[in-house]
């Protein structure tokens, strides 16, 4: 046998995650990963590295706590939000039995980590304005455990109805686990559904330091929940799941100064993304700009795949999504800085003449 063969089928069968990184590129201007575009300082204050980190570092978790507004046993740290997709797979759903269920066009990872765990996966296409296909989800919940609802949606950028979230609630009430993905939510925290977990047991929200902490190269993520949930997650982690620098610098910028810088980050990007949305629906080769509550917009533009291609020469690396359902000659381009963004519309202005 070789060591192909060797695999599990549907390990064999998988495609894994095409993550930016994955699909590399010889950029100077990165807008394909929706990090924040300039480094923020930090410090190590732990020096030492011999002994193991706590599995849930306690000052990490208090902070986190503190700034979503649940209590510490709510709290669930790890290594990014991708890892809390993965440990729910793990703790709720029976391999060759129970599936998944999400709503493209959406986040990559729910399919993947479905895969790699030999769990199912159904997926009920949003309607024609990227909401809730509601009906279409109830016709298809016979055996699913979980439900991933991204909100802000990546990578349309738009917040998902709470008042459809609400439906979908009561619709699994006793038989899934309905996943809020708040990777962006920082961009427009009025919509988290946070407050919600008081009263819906099976609600889980996801959340990241990767988007407006600054932090995508710490890998660190948080799963909120009722305490039910976060001690059946705590059965699956890792023992060690983050290293002693990722709680350092994690604890760092969760604390009071470290929310006001992210306040004043997030503030920066949604004037630089007013400015893009402003600039793109002035150029003609750019056919719609989608309104967007994150630090990225959607744009359908004209022969799309030639644009992406051209720009990718240049250095400018955006994210194609023209593979997905419904987005065929859609781009998705980060908020970067202006001078970023003017690379960006200058580009795209050369492509329209
Ligand atoms: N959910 C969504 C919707 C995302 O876009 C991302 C990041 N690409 C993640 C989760 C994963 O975030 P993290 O970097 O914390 O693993």
């Amino acid at each position: 046998m070789s060591i192909e063969d060797l695999a599990r089928k549907n390990v064999r069968e998988l495609t894994p995650y095409q993550s930016a990184r994955r699909l590399g590129g010889k950029g100077d201007v990165w807008l394909n990963a929706n990090e924040y575009p300039t480094a923020v300082p930090f410090d190590l204050t732990q020096q030492s590295l011999n002994r193991y980190p706590e599995c849930q570092p306690k000052a990490v978790i208090e902070n986190y706590a503190q700034y979503a507004g649940v209590k510490p046993e709510q709290v669930l740290v790890s290594r990014g939000a991708d890892e809390g997709i993965e440990l729910l797979i793990r703790a709720f759903c029976e391999p060759g039995q129970d599936a998944v269920l999400f709503c493209p066009p959406t986040y990559g990872m729910y399919s993947v980590s479905a895969e790699t765990i030999g769990v199912a996966w159904r997926t009920v296409p949003a309607l024609e304005d990227w909401q809730l296909d509601l009906q279409g989800i109830a016709d298809q919940l016979d055996g699913v455990k979980i439900v991933y609802v991204c909100s802000p949606n990546n990578p349309t950028g738009q917040i998902i109805n709470p008042q459809d979230i609400r439906t979908l609630l009561e619709m699994t009430r006793g038989n899934a686990i309905v996943v809020a993905d708040e990777a962006y939510i920082e961009f427009c925290p009025q919509a988290s559904l946070v407050s919600w977990l008081a009263e819906y047991p099976h609600l889980v929200v996801l959340r990241t330091l990767s988007k407006a902490f600054a932090l995508a190269g710490l890998r660190c993520g948080f799963t909120l929940a009722n305490e039910d949930v976060i001690a059946l997650l705590m059965k699956v982690i890792a023992p060690y799941p983050l290293s002693t620098p990722v709680a350092d610098i994690a604890a760092q910028a969760l604390s009071p100064l470290g929310i006001v810088a992210m306040r004043e980050r997030v503030a920066k990007i949604l004037v630089e993304r007013q400015y893009l949305v402003a600039a793109l629906r002035d150029i003609p080769c750019v056919e719609a700009v989608c309104d967007s509550e994150t630090n990225y917009i959607l744009a359908r533009i004209a022969t799309s795949s030639a644009v992406f291609k051209s720009l990718w020469d240049q250095g400018i690396i955006l994210r194609d999504q023209n593979k997905q359902p419904s987005l065929s000659g859609c781009l998705r381009i980060t908020i970067g800085t202006r001078e970023e963004s003017q690379r960006v519309i200058d580009a795209l202005r050369a492509e329209s003449v």
